[in-house]
């Protein structure tokens, strides 16, 4: 269950909305919502966590951190389902060991490929099949929520 008084954001409906993708997309991870704080590019989100394989004592933890502005309105946009989207497939793809990053973060591997994460974001398979989702699984979130 994702808790919904984070940090004095009172978030019900991104938290339900996280719940519905969550249990469309099958990944069986614990996610929590937090505030982003620092902004260290563009990004108004962005996830962090590790696989279960690499806790395997516990259930896998994950957190998607996204920009205190977005938090605060807890719209159910067009935007923010694609936004959970997004996020939650990138968690499918660290659960299923598709994606995998060193700890400082300077490495991807992808399907077992390397790839130095000085090549552009938007040219990022995992990112470019994690847009492909959104497009794939939008209609139906939408119709779900
Ligand atoms: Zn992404």
């Amino acid at each position: 269950m994702i808790e919904k008084y984070t940090q004095g954001y009172y978030i019900p409906n991104i938290s339900r909305l996280a719940e519905v993708i969550l249990k469309e997309l099958d990944v069986p991870a614990e996610v929590d919502i937090q505030p982003l704080k620092i902004k260290t590019s563009n990004a108004i989100s962005y996830v962090e966590g590790y696989a279960s394989k690499y806790t395997p004592s516990e259930k896998a933890k994950y957190t998607i951190f996204i920009d205190t502005e977005i938090l605060k309105m807890d719209e159910l946009s067009d935007p923010m389902i694609n936004l959970l989207i997004h996020e939650i497939w990138h968690i499918r793809q660290m659960e299923c060991g598709w994606l995998r990053a060193n700890t400082e973060y300077t490495v991807a591997v992808w399907n077992g490929i390397h790839f130095p994460m000085t090549i552009p974001h938007d040219k990022r398979p995992w990112e470019i099949e994690a847009r492909m989702m959104e497009e794939k699984y939008f209609s139906h979130i939408k119709e779900l929520i």
